[in-house]
């Protein structure tokens, strides 16, 4: 694979995630494992991309991946100043038609059938979204950690509970408080497209949701929430909300918002020991053996 050919395997970057922005405006993540440097998603503004990987040491070139979620111009405005020829773009066939097309370099994938990049194993997540065939990922790294980020879902669907219950650390929409979105500037259209079962996930849906995952589960991930409306919510009363759910099971957590446009803390992991890959009921995939689709 040309991403493979052209990693410079003298860095380690360790196995991390990170939010350079988090919004209904605007989203981009960068997750790194080693020398592998991956994007998911560039829909903030290209100087803030820039500022985020040189505070890791590292520059547009040195992407070696990106992650395309769905085509909505909050996760891929910035795309024709990220796109190189030898980038190496995931992403569904719906999702691929709307935003790369023909990219030359472009790596197909189906919903909950995992690819590997390197190091990394990559598992597209179906969500329920508005858009032409749009997904989640959750990353698997070599230590056996995994991190998983989750936006852009008008209902969280359980066939997406045993890749959080794997996870070690999650990013899930946390789009809206309800009474904001009822009280706020949306018309009434935009309101129900928002709280449709192919719009976001509200605040209390974010809680129920992870309440659902982690009742009974030994795993304390830590939680980021993600795509916080502009207008209807704020910070606080995301997390409280969230805190709330998660107190009714007992579970005290890591649990932040992250903020809208800024550079937010890195997650790393810091497992020692590879507890065992992952793999689902439901996979095709047996012996371990995780294929590589393109
Ligand atoms: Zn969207
Ligand atoms: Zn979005």
């Amino acid at each position: 694979m040309q991403a493979d050919s052209q990693m410079s395997f003298s860095i380690d970057h360790g196995i991390t995630v990170q939010s350079f922005g988090s919004s209904s405006s605007g989203n981009a993540f960068l997750v790194t494992s080693g020398a592998q440097v991956v994007m998911v998603d560039c829909g903030i503004g290209i100087r803030t991309i820039q500022r985020g990987l040189k505070e890791r040491g590292l520059s547009l070139n040195d992407v070696q991946a990106l992650c395309i979620t769905h085509e909505h111009s909050d996760h891929i405005c910035t795309l024709p100043k990220v796109l190189r020829e030898d980038l190496c773009v995931v992403a569904t066939q719906g999702t691929a038609s709307r935003s790369i097309g023909r990219h030359p370099n472009r790596m197909i994938v189906k919903a909950f059938t995992p690819v590997t990049l390197g190091e990394i194993t990559i598992w597209p997540l179906k969500v329920s979204h508005d858009a032409a065939e749009p997904t989640g990922f959750m990353f698997e790294f070599k230590d056996g950690s995994r991190a998983t980020i989750l936006t852009d879902l008008g209902v969280y669907t359980d066939d997406l509970t045993p890749y959080l219950q794997a996870s070690d650390f999650i990013i899930l929409e946390a789009n809206y408080d309800e009474h904001m979105l009822r009280t706020g500037p949306y018309p009434r259209y935009l309101q129900e497209r928002v709280r449709s079962n192919r719009g976001h996930l509200a605040n209390t849906a974010c809680g129920e949701a992870l309440t659902k995952v982690l009742s009974g589960d030994n795993r304390e991930p830590v939680i980021r929430l993600a795509h916080l409306s502009e207008h209807n919510n704020v910070n606080w009363l995301a997390e409280q909300t969230v805190n709330e759910a998660l107190t009714r099971i007992d579970l005290e957590l890591d649990v932040r918002a992250l903020p809208r446009k800024e550079i937010f803390d890195t997650w790393e992991s810091h497992r020692s020991v590879n507890e065992g890959g992952f793999l689902p009921a439901s996979s095709p995939i047996r012996n371990g053996q995780l294929a590589l689709e393109m």
